[in-house]
Parts: structure tokens; sequence; C-alpha cells
């Protein structure tokens, strides 16, 4: 359980009040083998992050399944970056032949984009830039002045290309809605990740799930872990859910008219492998097999850092929670020839901090002196690419089981050829935009060589229960319906048929709105 507010234990302590300075010890990286190694671990952020052994899995080949098991799961830690697909990334894996087509288009999910927007609140600015189509905004954040200077020489030398204020779910401004819920304006303490009091950003906790609670129909059960759904052969559809009592370890049943399974996405995969009956003897609605293949990530491989002479007198305020966004612009209308789908790069420009070295200094009052003024500009981008679904990128079940008694999830995913040729391109084209706009000393880094980064860290994992037409080749309809037991409905990341190279979370909620919305309608028509 985590309460709004009262669960946020860190969220108000400053560095010298951790034990450690805020660093993980010895004894995380014992506890929390594969967590400890994400990017947002610390002992400030430790609670919302699962300990290993609460759930092992097998890692076939090397990836980092970050996860949190809270109520609100990663709601809490998220970036909270949230940019709408286009029109072109529900297209482009049919026309540029890397995966079955999605048999929805952005006709069928735009309005549930502002549904959402709406009511998480998302700054950002209104852009028009067709492959990363305008949200519903309330207000933006600022760039400063150097990332200002590198958005001018973008748009100088590139006509197609854009450098944009990050859209994400932190309220820059707030609107009645988010009033309504409770939730007060982002502070930019860029603590988020604690948990934020104001509700300065959307998380499942200060958001939905309050709101949901006020209806007086829900009711949370925590500390309780789904095993299996039931299917009953007689009705042909699914009964209910066995669920493991986590202090007691009592197994019970709990029945359901509908289910939607968001457990998460590797999660959700166990769920349905582990939904066995003499009907599915493989796993709920997995005639054709394909459950648990084509698990997709996003390639965070490529990274490029640089300095930036000059702006010495200028500053910025506050810490703010987002960075620059510069959409994609490769393999949306033309196929590059060594790589397929597309990437987008994310940047930002900061002033060298106090934990820099100086001029070959370590101590003395010249030393403390010097480091009490903010250092050179400093940049570091990133690359956020298109990972394509492969059928040998798969989860499946082992006989070895977990504390709980459950399978354990053997993960078996790794980046393909054409993840690195996109790396290369991004770190050719990142290098070119940076020094054009004045960069200097730019280092390429593949974090994969330079750091071991392994896939899974971006914490974008998808797929396995893909959505399509064909149920041949798809588990989920159009509605994100089981396509063999019309009552489940698995509306989280695993039903994604590609990745596209925008951030995932937006859409997993408006695909659940939007199923939820016919759920209910045929729910009412007697038809579910
Ligand atoms: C540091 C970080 C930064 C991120 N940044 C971004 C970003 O900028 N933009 C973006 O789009 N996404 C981002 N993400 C990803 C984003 O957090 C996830 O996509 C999102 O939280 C997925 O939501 P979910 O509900 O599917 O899964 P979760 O948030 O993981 O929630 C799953 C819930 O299911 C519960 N659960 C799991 N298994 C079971 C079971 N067997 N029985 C019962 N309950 C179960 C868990 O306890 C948890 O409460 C980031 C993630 C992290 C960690």
């Amino acid at each position: 359980m985590v309460k709004h507010i009262k669960d946020y234990s860190t969220a108000n302590l400053d560095p010298w009040q951790f034990d450690h300075f805020g660093a993980k010890t010895q004894q995380d990286i014992n506890d929390y083998p594969t967590n400890s190694g994400h990017y947002a671990f610390s002992e400030a952020t430790k609670p919302f992050y699962l300990k290993d052994e609460e759930q092992e899995y097998i890692q076939e080949r090397p990836f980092k399944w970050i996860r949190g098991y809270q109520l609100g799961g990663k709601s809490l830690l998220w970036a909270r970056q949230t940019q709408r697909w286009s029109e072109l990334d529900f297209q482009s894996p049919k026309k540029f032949n890397y995966g079955v087509d999605w048999p929805i288009r952005y006709k069928d999910i735009e309005a549930w984009y502002t549904h959402v927007e709406k009511f998480i609140g998302v700054s950002g600015t209104r852009d028009g830039i067709a492959n990363m189509p305008d949200s519903e905004v309330v207000g933006a954040f600022e760039m400063n002045k150097v990332e200002q200077a590198i958005a001018n020489s973008i748009h100088r030398n590139y006509p197609d290309r854009h450098a944009i204020i990050g859209r994400c779910a932190n309220l820059a401004e707030i609107k009645e809605e988010q009033k309504k819920q409770g939730r007060t304006k982002c502070m930019a303490r860029s603590l988020c990740e604690r948990g934020c009091p104001f509700g300065g950003y959307f998380s499942s906790n200060s958001s939905t799930i309050p709101y949901a609670e006020k209806t007086g129909n829900l009711t949370i059960k925590t500390d309780a872990i789904v095993e299996s759904i039931v299917y009953d052969e007689t009705t042909k559809k699914a009964s209910g859910v066995k669920v493991i009592n986590t202090i007691s370890e009592e197994r019970e049943f709990i029945s359901a008219r509908i289910i939607f399974l968001n457990a998460s996405t590797l999660s959700s995969n166990l769920i349905l492998l582990n939904s066995k009956s003499s009907r599915f003897p493989n796993g709920l609605g997995n005639d054709n097999g394909l459950l648990g293949r084509y698990i997709l990530f996003h390639n965070y491989r490529g990274r490029i850092t640089a300095d930036y002479p000059g702006y010495e007198d200028s500053y910025y305020y506050g810490r703010r929670p987002t960075q620059i966004f510069i959409p994609a612009f490769k393999n949306l209308y033309v196929q590059e020839p060594n790589f397929k789908g597309s990437y987008l790069i994310a940047f930002s420009a900061f002033r060298d901090g106090w934990r820099r070295s100086v001029d070959g200094l370590q101590v003395g009052a010249q030393f403390k002196d010097m480091l009490s003024e903010p250092g050179k500009w400093k940049i570091s981008m990133q690359m956020q690419g298109e990972v394509l679904p492969v059928y040998d990128n798969h989860v499946r079940l082992s006989d070895k089981l977990d504390k709980y008694g459950l399978p354990q999830l053997i993960t078996n995913i790794s980046y393909s050829r054409n993840d690195i040729n996109m790396m290369n391109d991004f770190l050719e084209e990142g290098e070119k935009m940076l020094s054009k706009s004045g960069a200097i000393k730019i280092e390429k880094i593949d974090q994969h060589i330079k750091f071991g980064r392994q896939p899974g860290l971006e914490v974008h994992e998808m797929g396995g229960v893909r959505m399509g037409e064909d149920p041949s080749n798809s588990l989920l309809n159009g509605n994100n319906q089981l396509h063999l037991c019309s009552n489940v409905f698995v509306t989280d990341g695993a039903s994604m048929v590609s990745t596209s190279n925008q951030n995932p979370s937006l859409t997993f909620m408006a695909l659940t709105a939007r199923a939820a919305d016919y759920a209910f309608e045929e729910f009412k028509m007697g038809k579910l």
C-alpha cells in the first residue's frame, strides 16, 4: 500500500538527512541486484523498487527487468515524458514491412489521448509537428539560454527538424480538472520519484486512484498476487482470478465478470502463460503459440556529451522536470538503407555542479570558492529508438518456482544489428547538430560497450500479447480483448504491436481508457 503523501517517506528529506547521503550501499546492491543498477535507484527511492528475492526471474540473455510492486506501480517512479503517437507510428510496421499491422489508427485513439491528457495534466507547447501530434497542454516549462541557442541552430540548419520543450505529465500550470483531484502546481523540485506531496506530477496514487475511490465503487486489495486467470469451459469465458495473499500465503479465488489484466508488460505475460486449462494448455488465449513472443523495448544505447563555451553569465532557476526533444526525422516517409524504425532525441544543457573537479585542486579555500560558482555549460544528449519486433525476443515460464510458488519468468531478449546501425546513425547526426550549434569536446558513447548497459533499463518493455486483426498472428483484437476469451482485456504495454520512438505510457493510458469505455458499452448491452 502506498497512500498519497502519507507514504512518501523521503519526499522532504535533504541530502544530509539520509544515512548514506542518498547513495546506495553494498547491502542495497545485494538486495536489489537488478533494480540497484537503474538510474533512478537511490537511498531515497528504494522503497518503490522491488527486491529481487520477491519474484526472481531468469535472464537467458541479459535483460534488466525493473519493477515496483506497490500500489501505483512505476507511476511513482516514472520520468513522465508523454508524447502522443502519430498516424505514422501506427502505419510504419506494415508500410516498411517490419511487423504485423496495428488494428487501429491515430483517429481511433485521438479522442482518448485528449481524454487522458485533460485528466492527468500534460505540460508542453503546441508545435504542429506531423509525427508528434499536439497534446492538450497545461502550460509549459522553458528552455534555458544554451538549449535555446542549440534549438535555434537546429531550426536554421535543418528545416525538417524541430527542437521543442518535452511534453511531460508535470503541472506547469493547473486547471480545474487537476484541482478537483486535490493536486497543486509542480514546484520544479525534480524529486518526483520519491512521490510528490503536491501531486505536481501524475501518478496513479495522486490522481486516478483517489479519484476512483471517491466513487465508492473501488475496492483495493494489496499484498495480493494474481497467480492466474481461471477459464470456464462451459461459458467459454474467464470466471475470475486465483490470488495468493503475500502475508498469510493463503490462496483464494475471486470471481469477475470482466477482467482487465494490467500487471505491467512482463507480469501480464507471466500471468497469461500461467493461466493453463485443458482448453488452453499453453496459456490463456494462446492457440497460435505467440504469447510471450515479440517482446519489445526502446533502444537507449547511444549517448553524446559535450561542452558548450560561453553564456557564463546565464543560469536557470529550479530543476525543470523535462528536457528538450527533437522528434524523429528519419524513416518517417522514406526508408533509410541500413536501419528500420525511427528514433527521437532528448537533450539538456546545464551548468556543471559542485562535484566537478577544478583545475587539479582538491582542498583549500580557493577550491571551495571556485566550487561555490557554477561550472561551464555541459550538454547531455540521448537517443530513444524504435526496436523492431523479433520472434526470438521472448519470455516463457521456467520449472523453477519463486518464493510464492509461481513459475519464474525466463527472459530471452537482446539488441539486434538494426539497433546498432540506428545508434550509429544517431551518434553521427547528433554530433553534426551539436557541432553546428557551437558545442565542443563532443563525445559519442555506445553505452552498452562503455558502461555495459543492457536492454530493460529504459523500462519501456512492451509486447508479448500483441493486438492485431488476425487471430493467427496476434492475441488481442482492436479493443484489447483476447481473441479467444472475450471478457479478458489486456491494455498495458503487453498489448503493443510496435514501439514507435515515442514514450509509451500515455498510449497505454489512452488504450486503457478506450477499452474500458468499450467494455462498459458491451456490458450494458449484455454482451459481456
Ligand atoms: C524511472 C522510470 C522512468 C520512466 N519514464 C517514463 C517516461 O518518461 N515516459 C513513459 O512513457 N514511461 C516511463 N516509464 C515507464 C512507466 O513507468 C511504465 O510504462 C508504466 O508505469 C507502466 O504502467 P503499468 O501499470 O503497466 O505497470 P506498473 O506501473 O509497473 O504497475 C503494475 C502494477 O501491477 C502490480 N502487479 C504486478 N504483478 C502482479 C500480480 N501478479 N498480481 C497483482 N498485481 C501485480 C504491481 O504491483 C504494480 O502495482 C518509466 C519508468 C521508470 C521506472
